[in-house]
């Protein structure tokens, strides 16, 4: 089908990836219908301030919203929300939504996410222990955040520790279990992981790496965490950030093809070439990692995969961006470029116990990735590097007498 014959689109999930792609269909000039099918009763909204600013209380739901409500109607949105869809028939272009009724498509997004992995032990379905996903999630977690409650935060992924930094600014008693050795293992270097396991250390953070929890204890409420080594953590509230899959139920139930995600080309082309997969349920190739099939979790990639199919469905094309994430922790603000995975070096600009540090990763003389704390200049130089595919020798890098500005310029 050509895109001039495209008139309805529906988009399963509306997350970043989902509300951006109706935004930016309408924007690239689509006349057609578009559906947006959400799960949740609101409105498109950004994540990342959950696990911040909104678990702090600094800003509310409405401030979260991609866009006003009212704007969707006023393009021609058609928003359903507290919506699942929960059928795909391929052959006849419809999806089936609860309670039975069928919608047709010409084109098929799915954004559908991905889902928290729930703790696989007894007693985790106790009151006081809580995901971390969504608005509603973090609601129900504020009703016990309160200064001198005991948090027992499981995981030292992102969750984890933006969870942690902020429960120890509003005065909780706070305890880490991550299985792994160190924090931060999936998405940074032993380096920069230590840099912030110190941090968090400092701030009176309890870390128990290499730590195992067995068991949640408690009648109705949640007493404390058990650990295989025998340990017990008393506990008023337990929080999980134990990682997420992707959502690709929809997908395997219509024969997409899946593989740790909904499996697209670099147009975010499914097996079926009417339906696009974007977002966290979606690995594709990528142009910043050698065209290897990967597959993010980040507010970026959700973009990125909407501008792509905006783009590819009103005729038109998008070049790729690097890929980038950020974490606020404190007073400190980690910037990422580019993906670290395989790096065989790392050259770091600055001292990292000042506190302002950047360590820019290298495979052979290539530089594939920055991870930048409290370094702006620093983050945009390198991101500006990736994308272009240029690159700086390391020991011109680690000269801070040069400002990074003149070093990008004279990159190669
Ligand atoms: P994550 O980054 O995958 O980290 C989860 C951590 O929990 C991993 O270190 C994992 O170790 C550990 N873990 C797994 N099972 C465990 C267990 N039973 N006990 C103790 N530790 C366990 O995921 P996340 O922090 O939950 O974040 C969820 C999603 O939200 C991700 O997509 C993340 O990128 C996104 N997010 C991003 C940001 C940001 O970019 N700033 C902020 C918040 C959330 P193993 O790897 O060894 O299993």
């Amino acid at each position: 089908m050509s895109t001039g014959e495209i008139r309805r689109i529906i988009i399963i999930g509306a997350g970043q990836a989902g509300g951006e792609t109706a935004q930016r269909l309408r924007q690239g000039g689509f006349e057609g219908d578009i559906t947006l099918i959400a799960e949740e009763p609101v409105a498109p909204y950004q994540r990342p301030p959950l696990s911040k600013a909104y678990l702090k209380g600094d800003l509310d739901l409405d401030r979260l919203l991609l866009r006003p409500p009212a704007v969707y109607a006023e393009e021609r949105i058609a928003l359903l929300t507290k919506t699942r869809a929960v059928w795909i028939d391929r052959a006849n272009r419809k999806v089936r939504i609860e309670g039975g009724r069928e919608l047709p498509y010409d084109a098929l997004v799915l954004a559908t996410g991905a889902k928290p992995r729930r703790l696989p032990l007894v007693g985790a379905d106790l009151e006081g222990v809580h995901l971390f996903r969504t608005a509603a999630d973090v609601d129900r977690v504020r009703e016990r955040f309160a200064s001198g409650a005991k948090l027992i935060v499981i995981g030292a992924g992102y969750i984890g520790l933006e969870v942690a930094a902020v429960a120890r600014q509003c005065g909780l008693d706070v305890t880490v279990v991550e299985t792994a050795v160190r924090p931060l293992a999936r998405v940074t270097s032993p380096e920069v992981a230590g840099f912030f396991l110190d941090e968090h250390t400092r701030q009176g953070v309890r870390f128990v790496l290499g730590g195992q929890p067995a068991v949640i204890k408690g009648a109705e409420r949640v007493t404390g965490v058990g650990l295989t080594d025998g340990a017990e953590l008393p506990a008023d509230l337990v929080i999980a950030g134990i990682g997420v899959t992707p959502d690709v139920a929809l997908a395997e139930q219509c024969g997409l093809t899946v593989n740790n995600g909904i499996v697209t080309d670099r147009q975010c082309r499914t097996s079926d070439p009417n339906i696009f997969a974007i977002g966290d349920c979606a690995a594709r190739p990528m142009v910043h990692f050698n065209s290897q099939i990967v597959r993010l979790e980040s507010v970026h990639n959700a973009v990125e995969g909407a501008k792509v199919v905006a783009a590819t469905l009103t005729g038109k094309t998008h070049a790729e961006e690097a890929p980038w994430f950020w974490s606020d922790q404190y007073d400190l603000k980690l910037q990422i470029a580019g993906l670290f995975h395989g790096y065989d070096h790392v050259v770091f600009r600055g001292v990292i116990a000042d506190r302002a540090f950047a360590a820019f990763y290298y495979k052979g003389d290539r530089l594939i990735a920055v991870d930048a704390v409290n370094k702006p200049g620093e983050y945009l130089g390198a991101k500006m590097l990736i994308q272009a595919g240029k690159t700086l020798a390391p020991d011109v890098i680690a000269d801070t007498s040069r400002p990074m500005k003149e070093l990008v310029a004279s990159a190669r």
